[in-house]
């Protein structure tokens, strides 16, 4: 499916935003590198689904109404069998936080590489259009609020200054024996979000937020493992 079949189908389904699949397969679209992964239903045949995937495995609740998965037990990683997929999702479904929501499947996919943890997202400014933004990960985020902004399309250049206007970007660079991770990853998945044929330009009449929390950097490579995609509202004046 393209990008615009993707946004179709959930404007079908009446959903406001993307299920993960669904936002991992628009990244994909965008050349951005997310994991492996396969929706099932806890009556599939596990064995055969999971052939085409390799272990270490991350299950995860999808459900329209979950917003935070990890805050309701929804997400388990470095699961090393089919089995302890199998006991990962019959303990999602057996727990009231999850239960009592609707859910679409569970999402099995692959772990990435470990590395830094980034957060790449876009919204739409009134006056200004997309915005880009990027962040570092973790307490960065949530408590030391260090993220750099620009008004999309960005191109290469700017996508570096937006890495160096992180207070923390030592951490970047291999802080206390950690390995340096892959900035031309992060400057080129920026780009792929933010440049001039990135996805918010290119669908900003669909996309009013994109929230890829977190983006593993490793050395090599920068993976979105986690990607949540707002629509526009059709109706709105
Ligand atoms: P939430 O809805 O809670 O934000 P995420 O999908 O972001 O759920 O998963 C929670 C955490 O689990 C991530 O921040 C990341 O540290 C880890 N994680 C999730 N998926 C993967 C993956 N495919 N590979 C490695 N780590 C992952
Ligand atoms: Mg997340």
């Amino acid at each position: 499916m393209d990008a615009q079949q993707l946004i179709e189908q959930a404007r079908r389904e009446r959903r406001a935003s993307l299920d993960e699949l669904s936002g991992k397969r628009l990244l994909a679209a965008f050349g951005v590198a997310v994991p492996k992964s396969i929706v099932v239903q806890p009556a599939d045949a596990l064995e055969a689904k999971l052939a085409g995937l390799a272990p270490p495995f991350v299950v995860k609740v999808m459900s329209p109404q979950i917003l935070h998965k990890s805050d309701v037990g929804g997400v388990r990683v470095r699961l090393q069998s089919v089995t302890e997929v199998r006991e990962a999702i019959d303990a999602m479904r057996s727990n009231p936080a999850i239960a009592a929501h609707p859910l679409d499947g569970f999402l099995v996919e692959e772990m990435a590489p470990p590395g830094q943890e980034l957060v790449i997202g876009g919204l739409k400014d009134p006056q200004f259009g997309p915005l880009v933004m990027v962040g570092l990960g973790g307490i960065f985020v949530e408590v030391l609020q260090d993220i750099a902004f620009r008004i999309c399309p960005i191109e290469r250049i700017d996508a570096l200054e937006m890495l160096d206007e992180l207070k923390g970007k030592a951490l970047l660079d291999g802080v206390r024996g950690q390995r340096p991770v892959a900035k031309e990853a992060i400057a080129e998945l920026l780009l792929k979000i933010g440049g001039p044929r990135g996805l918010l330009m290119t669908l900003e009449a669909d996309i009013s937020e994109a929230d890829l929390n977190p983006v593993i950097c490793s050395e090599r490579t920068a993976v979105a493992v986690d990607a949540r995609f707002i629509l526009t509202d059709r109706n709105a004046p």
